[in-house]
């Protein structure tokens, strides 16, 4: 038997790769929800609000899973521009703000560009850290004043003490033309690494997932307590165990090995706990007007202002509300590690639109009609200096033990549903390059 732990992209992926080669009644997959999906999950309110469990759109370039995920949903997508921005201290700023510094206070700009060619102009040895890689593709004053704060607010670390194995095309490395061009003018190229996305027209982010649900057998309300993996049986938390051949988790890393499974030795044990991850509190607002930012999501560097990110899933779909309705998420993050969650979710919420109305989103004359939250324990891994060798040690640990891992919290990494998915597949596959498969 096959047992799949977790159903969200990645255990999918897995069980879609199963089920290329025929596997079809060994398959099971397990989740402690009572819905599946996982982080990709959406919210239809009682009042007619859907919000997805933190803003979720696609922007895959794989046509492969482009096309697999379009019939998923009868072709029933919208295709947006990713119209993004950034506030900071009353300012609206276009996206990414090293190339769009137009109308920030004139003292500022010369510094940041003075900076900058200073920074060009500099040889860097061995970069150790992510505040070092700032510094040398930035210069000092926007590396101070923009991403050292905002990475703070949303990693909740601070820059000296993460790593730069996470960047990818995340920031953007402008040349020199390209920040005076920006500085000087008030419209510019768009560069943001994600040009166009697509997001369901019904149901949410999570109805991309509806079809999978035919790729195995699933069992909600199933939450893993114990793996002993010598005698390979699964425990439940509603009393029942099953055995396995082959395990793929897509559990979290940490819970896997400080709570799940049984007699893991102490090396280990003190790696898994030193993997941090950020938590997230979402709260949704609703209110009765469609038509106060352009912006798709919104990224805010105050450290005043109590959110890290905004998204507005009125834009994603006009089916997410009401007819004439508008609708934002609010990101808040906290970590175990850093920074831990030191209030109710229901203490965010007036805090929340206490802000929406500082920043100008909010008017005095709108109307809220709904308010709710959403926490999610396990949001984005945190990729300080610890990361790299502790993982090693727990990879290294459950490949000894033979179970297999995927996905965002089973890798470890900073993944989109595209590359979770994908990464459920590879688990899928290195159990099927075994001989006896
Ligand atoms: C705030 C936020 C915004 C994001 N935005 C985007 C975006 O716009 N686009 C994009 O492509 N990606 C986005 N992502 C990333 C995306 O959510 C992930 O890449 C993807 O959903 C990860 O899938 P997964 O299957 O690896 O993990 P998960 O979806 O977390 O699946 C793991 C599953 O394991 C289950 N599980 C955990 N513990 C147990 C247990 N003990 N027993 C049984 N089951 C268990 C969970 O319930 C869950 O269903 C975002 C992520 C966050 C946090």
């Amino acid at each position: 038997m096959i047992r799949i732990l977790g159903t969200g992209m990645a255990g999918f992926g897995a069980a879609y790769r199963l089920r290329q080669e025929g596997f079809e009644d060994e398959i099971t997959m397990y989740d402690k929800n009572s819905y599946f999906g996982g982080h990709t999950a959406s919210f239809e309110t009682d009042d007619g609000f859907i919000f997805d469990d933190g803003p979720h759109i696609s922007f895959t370039d794989d046509e492969r899973l482009q096309k697999l995920l379009a019939e998923n949903i009868d072709h029933e997508y919208e295709t947006l521009k990713a119209t993004v921005n950034n506030y900071w201290r009353g300012h609206w700023i276009k996206h990414p703000a090293q190339c769009n510094l137009h109308g920030l206070p004139s003292d500022l700009i010369v510094k940041v560009i003075e900076d900058f060619i200073e920074a060009k102009h500099k040889t860097n040895g061995n970069i150790k850290n992510y505040k070092e890689w700032l510094y040398a593709k930035f210069g000092k004053k926007f590396a101070e004043t923009f991403p050292m704060v905002y990475g703070k607010k949303y990693h909740t670390v601070e820059a000296e003490n993460m790593d730069i194995d996470w960047l990818g095309p995340r920031l953007y490395q402008p040349e020199l033309e390209e920040v005076l061009k920006g500085a000087l003018e008030p419209s510019t190229p768009d560069v943001h690494y994600v040009d166009k996305f697509r997001y369901p027209t019904n149901h949410g982010f999570v109805h991309y997932l509806e079809k999978f649900k035919q790729l195995a057998d699933i069992k909600l309300d199933h939450k893993v307590t114990s793996i002993e993996a010598q005698k390979r049986l699964i425990h439940f938390d509603n009393g029942k165990t099953v055995e396995y051949d082959e395990v793929i988790s897509s559990i979290p890393l940490p819970e896997m090995i400080t709570k799940i499974i049984e007699d893991v030795p102490n090396d280990v044990l003190e790696a898994g706990e030193k993997l941090a991850c950020t938590s997230c509190i979402m709260v949704n607002i609703g209110i009765d007007n469609n038509d106060f930012t352009e912006a798709v999501w919104s990224y805010f560097y105050d450290t005043d202002i109590i959110f890290t990110r905004l998204s507005f899933p009125h834009l994603m779909s006009p089916n997410n509300v009401p007819p004439g309705c508008g609708s934002i998420q609010a990101e808040i993050y906290f970590s175990d590690k850093y920074r831990p969650v030191d209030r109710k979710l229901e203490d965010c919420v007036e805090p929340v639109i206490a802000d929406l109305k500082r920043c100008g989103l909010i008017k005095e004359e709108d109307k809220i009609l709904h308010k709710s939250t959403l926490f999610t324990k396990y949001a984005n891994v945190i990729f300080d200096l610890d990361r790299q060798e502790a993982l090693k040690i727990v990879h290294g640990y459950l490949d000894d033990i033979g179970i297999r891992y995927c996905g965002r919290y089973g890798d470890w990494g900073y993944q989109w549903t595209d590359q979770a998915f994908k990464s459920g597949e590879e688990a899928a596959q290195g159990m099927l390059d075994l001989a006896k498969y």
